[in-house]
C-alpha cells in the first residue's frame, strides 16, 4: 500500500511505471502475510518489485519500450522473474525504459521520458531509467534492469542508487527481449548493496531454458566477506584524469581513492591505451547483434502490424517503419551496414578481435588488481533534451560502462556524493569473472 500510494502520487510525473499491477500485487502480499503465518514464505517475501519493461512477465505486457510490441503479452515469465515470484517477491509494475534497452537517458521511449526524481528537468539515466526511478522515489523496494553497456550502472548513478551488473552468463537470458545477445545481463538496481546481493542469490544461475548460462554454484552473496583485506586497486588512469569529466565527478572520485588508501588498500593509477576503442566496438558489434536480433519484428508473430500494407514485403516494410523509432531504426542500418559483405571484415570482424584485445588486457590487469574502478559516467544526469540532438555526444556518456559488457565482467554502480545542483555521482567497480561476492563485499564496505 506504501508503494501504491507514491506510484498514485508521482508516477505521473515521473513516468518510471508503464503498468501497474496494483490488484495483483495486494492479493499476492495477502497470500503472502498467510504463508508467513505458516512459516513457509520465501526468501523475498514481502520485497516489492518492479521489472523493465524488457523482461517477459506471463499474461501481461512486454513491450520494450517500443510501440512495434505493443500490446504484446507474453506467455511465459523470463527466467529471473519466475525466481523472483517464486521466492515470493511482490511484482508491483512493468517499468518504462529506452526502447530495446538502446539508450542512456530513457528518452528513446515509445511511452515518454522518465524524469529524474532529484530535480524533474534531468534524465534518469537509461535505459533502465523507469527501474532506477521507481526505487529513487520509493515506488517499489528494488527493481530487476537489463544492462547490455550500462543501463543498469548509469541510471543507477544519476539517480543516488546501487546497480550491478553480473558477469555475462552468470544469470539466464530467457525472456530477455533481445537487444546484443553477447553483452546483455540482467541485473539489480537497489537501495542497499545488501538488497542487490540478495537479488543476485535470487536470479543467479543454471537454467534449463538458456544454454549459455553458467553452471557454477551460486554463493550466498548476501554473506558478506568481512575480514579486512589489503586490496589492491587500479583506477584507469585515462577515465580519471580525462579533461571531459565533470569537476565535480572529478573530485568526488579523488576523494573516493583517497578514501580508500587511508583505509590501507593500494590504489595505483592503470593505463589503459584500448580505452579509446571501447566505445566505436561495443557501438560495432552491439548494432550488429541488434540488427539480426530485431528482425524478429516483422509484424507477423507479434505486435504491431501496419493496416496500411498491401502485400507480405509492405506490411514487412510499413509495420517495422511504424513501429520503430528513430534510434532503433538508426542502430539496425548501422548493424546492417557492419554486417554486409563489403563492410564485415572492415568493422564487424574487426571489432571482434579488438574485443579480445581489451578482454585480455582487462583479464591481464585484473590479475594484478583485485578490482578496477572509475566513475561510472562521465557528468551527472543530463538536463532533459540535452543529448537527445546528438546520438554521438550521447554515446560518449557510456565510455565508462561498456567496458565490463565488452569483456562479460561484473561491475558495480554505488552513490558517491552529489554535484554542486544535488545531482548524484556514481563510482564504478569491476571486478573478475564470478567474483560477485567479493565485488559486492567490497562494494558494501564502501556503501
Ligand atoms: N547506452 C547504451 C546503449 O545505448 C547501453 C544500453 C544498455 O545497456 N541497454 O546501447
Amino acid at each position: 500500500e506504501f508503494y501504491l500510494q507514491n506510484i498514485a502520487e508521482k508516477n505521473t510525473q515521473l513516468n518510471a511505471f508503464l503498468k501497474v499491477f496494483d490488484q495483483e500485487a495486494l492479493a499476492k502480499a495477502d497470500e503472502i502475510d498467510q504463508k508467513i503465518k505458516t512459516g513457509n514464505a520465501g526468501k523475498l517475501a514481502g520485497m516489492v518489485i518492479g521489472i523493465k519493461d524488457l523482461l517477459c512477465y506471463k499474461d501481461h505486457t512486454s513491450t520494450a519500450g517500443s510501440k512495434i510490441l505493443g500490446g504484446f503479452e507474453s506467455q511465459f515469465n523470463a527466467t529471473a522473474v519466475q525466481r523472483v515470484i517464486d521466492a515470493d517477491a511482490i511484482i508491483i509494475g512493468s517499468q518504462n525504459c529506452d526502447e530495446f534497452g538502446m539508450g542512456s537517458t530513457n528518452e528513446n521511449s515509445a511511452y515518454g521520458a522518465c524524469l529524474n526524481a532529484v530535480g524533474t528537468n534531468r534524465v534518469a539515466g537509461g535505459s533502465s531509467g523507469g527501474s532506477a526511478v521507481a526505487v529513487q522515489a520509493d515506488m517499489c523496494l528494488a527493481s530487476l534492469g537489463t544492462d547490455t553497456g550500462g543501463s543498469v550502472r548509469m541510471p543507477a548513478g544519476f539517480c543516488g542508487l546501487v546497480g550491478l551488473k553480473p558477469t555475462y552468463t552468470r544469470v539466464s537470458r530467457w525472456g530477455l527481449i533481445a537487444y546484443a545477445s553477447s553483452f546483455d545481463c540482467i541485473g539489480p538496481i537497489t537501495k542497499s548493496v545488501e538488497d542487490a546481493a540478495i537479488l543476485l542469490e535470487i536470479i543467479a544461475g543454471k537454467d534449463e531454458q538458456d544454454s549459455t548460462v553458467s553452471r557454477l554454484e551460486v554463493p550466498q552473496y548476501s554473506a558478506f566477506d568481512t575480514t579486512h583485506k589489503t586490496l589492491k586497486i587500479g583506477y584507469l588512469k585515462e577515465a580519471v584524469e580525462s579533461a571531459g569529466l565533470q569537476p565535480e565527478v572529478r573530485e568526488a572520485t579523488w576523494a573516493k581513492l583517497e578514501a580508500l588508501k587511508a583505509a590501507g588498500h593500494v590504489v595505483e593509477a592503470v593505463e589503459f591505451p584500448l580505452i579509446k576503442y571501447f566505445l566505436p566496438t561495443y557501438y560495432i558489434l552491439t548494432t550488429a547483434e541488434a540488427s539480426s536480433n530485431l528482425s524478429r519484428f516483422d509484424g507477423v508473430k507479434y505486435g504491431h502490424r501496419s493496416n496500411q500494407a498491401t502485400d507480405l514485403m509492405s506490411m514487412y516494410k510499413k509495420s517495422r517503419a511504424e513501429g520503430f523509432g528513430k534510434e532503433v531504426k538508426r542502430r539496425i542500418m548501422l548493424g546492417t551496414f557492419v554486417l554486409s559483405a563489403s563492410y564485415y571484415d572492415a568493422y564487424y570482424t574487426k571489432a571482434q578481435k579488438v574485443r579480445r584485445l581489451i578482454k585480455d588486457y582487462t583479464d591481464q590487469l585484473l590479475s594484478e588488481y583485485d578490482f578496477l574502478v572509475c566513475p561510472t559516467t562521465p557528468t551527472t544526469a543530463y538536463k532533459i533534451g540535452e543529448k537527445t540532438s546528438d546520438p554521438i555526444q550521447m554515446y560518449l556518456g557510456d565510455l565508462f560502462t561498456v567496458q565490463a559488457n565488452v569483456v562479460g565482467l561484473p561491475a558495480i554502480s554505488i552513490p558517491n556524493g552529489v554535484d554542486n545542483d544535488g545531482m548524484p555521482i556514481g563510482f564504478q567497480i569491476m571486478g573478475g569473472a564470478f567474483q560477485e561476492k567479493a565485488l559486492l563485499s567490497f562494494a558494501k564496505s564502501l556503501y
